[in-house]
């Protein structure tokens, strides 16, 4: 049988409520003999800032280090909001991204049937949906220099913002795109602004030649990255795999997560590059939403974005992408019986509190596998 190390890191707020109902998975699967997950448990952002005067230990870096798969659940609060701002809660998250070499950020959007009411676009539009934002997490205009603010002297002052690109970031993030894209429907959208942007005429130029020379299989198509915006919002349907840079990522991903309802349906992944020996790569899992201060500790947390988080880790690092598709297929059979937490209740009340949002998806689980 495997065995896989994970570290759960269930933060602040809502996060140690939403990641309690994928522990309960996680049991059931090392109960069941499927597989042995190894569990550590660690702290980050505020509650490991209370502890240890730090975002994140050394030693819960360590274990990170050592994990196949960091689950991780929010981190934040109004209680945090003046300590430095070096150890700021942000600080754990961004101090794993970076050592762990996450440069792949994966957000699916996934619009459940039972939910397609819930959009702002029309049913038709949305029912259905599946697709994949590939977005580059650790290169572009975020962290190239120059990045200043200087004062010209004449009343007027000067931003600068780098967008810098170089071959092996595009590389590499175009193969994890093409990678998913033979696991799902075989196509790829790269998005880039190579009319106006010296490094979109790269990008493109790269993720061409990568898609010819290892990827012959998969169809590649372009799209400038303001009109995918728009087509993401009249047809998304069209997208299977969109892979984009950090900036246009950034805004494409949040464009693509409200086509399908509430923060608290939406899973994400971050992947760094596969093990020269074991071939496996460093990831970290996580909801998109934070820790929702404002609902902390009164039951009406959605898990939902965690456990399809802890899917994704199924899927994408623990080689059990059967029971991920059967996770996904719990999560449906749930909402299609109607069973709401206060988010996705729409105009009607909640029936269904954290716990019971959890203990009904783990039941339909059961029953599937
Ligand atoms: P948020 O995502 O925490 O909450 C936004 C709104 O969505 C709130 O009304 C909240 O109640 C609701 N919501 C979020 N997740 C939900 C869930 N699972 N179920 C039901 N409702 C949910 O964003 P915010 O309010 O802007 O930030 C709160 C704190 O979280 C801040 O300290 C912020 O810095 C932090 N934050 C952390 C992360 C992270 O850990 N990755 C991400 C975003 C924000």
């Amino acid at each position: 049988m495997a065995s896989y190390k994970l570290l759960l890191l269930p933060g602040d707020g809502i996060g140690p409520e939403v990641m309690a109902e994928a522990e309960k998975l996680i049991a059931w699967f090392n109960a069941q003999g499927i597989a042995r997950f190894e569990i550590e448990r660690g702290l980050v952002g505020g509650s490991a800032y209370d502890a240890h005067g730090k975002a994140i230990s050394e030693s819960d870096m360590a274990l990170a280090m050592a994990s196949d798969a960091v689950l991780f659940g929010a981190v934040g609060g109004p209680k945090w909001d003046k300590v430095p701002y070096e150890v700021r809660p942000e600080a754990g998250l961004l101090r794993l991204r970076k050592d762990l070499g996450l440069f792949a950020n994966l957000r699916p959007a996934i619009c459940y049937p039972a939910l397609a009411d819930a959009s702002s676009l029309k049913r038709e539009v949305v029912e259905g949906l599946d697709i994949l934002i590939v977005r580059e997490l650790t290169g572009g205009v975020y962290f190239g220099e120059p990045k200043t603010i200087t004062d010209l002297g004449n009343g007027q002052k000067r931003g600068i913002d780098t967008q810098v690109y170089e071959t092996y970031e595009i590389e590499r993030i175009s193969r994890v795109a093409f990678d998913l894209a033979l696991t799902r429907r075989n196509k790829v959208s790269s998005a880039e602004k190579r009319n106006v942007m010296k490094t979109g005429v790269l990008w493109n130029e790269v993720v061409t030649r990568i898609h010819a020379a290892e990827y012959p299989k998969v169809t590649l198509e372009h799209v400038l990255a303001d009109n995918c915006a728009m087509q993401l919002v009249r047809w998304p349907k069209q997208y299977d795999v969109i892979v984009t840079d950090n900036l246009f990522g950034d805004v494409l991903s949040d464009v693509a997560a409200m086509l399908t309802g509430s923060l608290g349906m939406l899973p994400s992944a971050s992947l760094g590059a596969p093990d020269a020996r074991s071939g496996r790569r460093k990831s970290l899992y996580e909801p998109v939403h934070g820790s929702a201060p404002d609902i902390a500790g009164t039951g009406a947390a959605n898990p939902i974005a965690m456990i399809a988080s802890f899917g994704m880790a199924l899927r994408y690092s623990l080689g059990l992408g059967d029971w991920a598709t059967k996770l996904d297929q719990a999560i449906a059979a749930v909402l299609a019986r109607g069973i709401r937490t206060r988010d996705i209740a729409g105009d009607q009340p909640p029936n269904a509190t954290t716990t019971q949002m959890g203990a009904a998806i783990l039941d339909e689980f059961k029953k599937l596998a």
